[in-house]
């Protein structure tokens, strides 16, 4: 599943460039709107471009939080012995401090890095996979690995979603993500918060079991 405006309430990299440096924001989202650069140079260009105290950032990414019906998901996600991976195009930096304050920091994630020196950021894309077909910071299909008998879920919001999402079984979607199930006639569910998820899921169970029942 995704990290930013998916667990997080907003995309909280973007929200740090366009709070602290909007005219940088602009120039560099613009040009990636047009198609002129990548995912991977338009944010090597944004914090090359910015410099913001680790303090100011740390604040602004603590002021936009976590969707609060995250945790009864996490906690459902445990008690049906399924497991969450989390795939973010995002940054180390802010999804362990926003993972660590919520007391969640043991659910396994993949990210992109950051390293603040002083009010200057480097960034670096371990993930990056120039074989996929979307050229993100973090191609996330890479993880979706297909496994006989496991029912793949994901959960997102975003253009970064889509080489993963395409690659699942079943796709909780809005934003973005949610135009792209539509158009490609993906298997979906539209959501804006994760109770909408825990209901539709836990009635997936029961059907399975119920199924199960049936074929024994
Ligand atoms: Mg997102
Ligand atoms: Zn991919």
């Amino acid at each position: 599943m995704d990290f930013d405006h998916t667990i997080s309430r907003r995309d909280v990299w973007d929200s740090i460039v366009k709070t602290c440096a909007p005219d940088v924001w602009l120039r560099v989202i613009q040009r990636y709107i047009r198609g002129e650069i990548s995912s991977r140079e338009c944010n090597l260009e944004l914090a090359r471009s910015i410099r913001v105290p680790e303090r100011q950032a740390r604040e602004l990414a603590e002021s936009i939080g976590i969707d609060p019906t995250f945790h009864a998901f996490a906690d459902w996600v445990r008690a049906h012995e399924s497991q969450m991976l989390i795939l973010s195009d995002g940054y180390d930096y802010y999804i362990d401090l926003l993972l660590r304050n919520e007391g969640l920091e043991g659910i396994p994630r993949y990210c992109n890095r950051m390293v603040w020196t002083g009010d200057k950021i480097q960034v670096e894309f371990p993930l990056y996979r120039k074989e996929c077909e979307r050229d993100m910071a973090h191609c996330k299909c890479q993880h979706v690995i297909p496994v006989q008998g496991l029912r793949r879920v994901y959960i997102g919001d975003g253009v970064s979603d889509t080489c993963a999402a395409s690659k699942c079984d079943f796709v909780y979607a809005k934003r973005d993500l949610l135009g792209f199930c539509l158009k490609n006639r993906i298997s979906h569910c539209p959501f804006e918060d994760f109770q909408r998820i825990i209901v539709r899921e836990t009635e997936w169970f029961e059907q399975a079991r119920a199924g199960a029942r049936e074929g024994s």
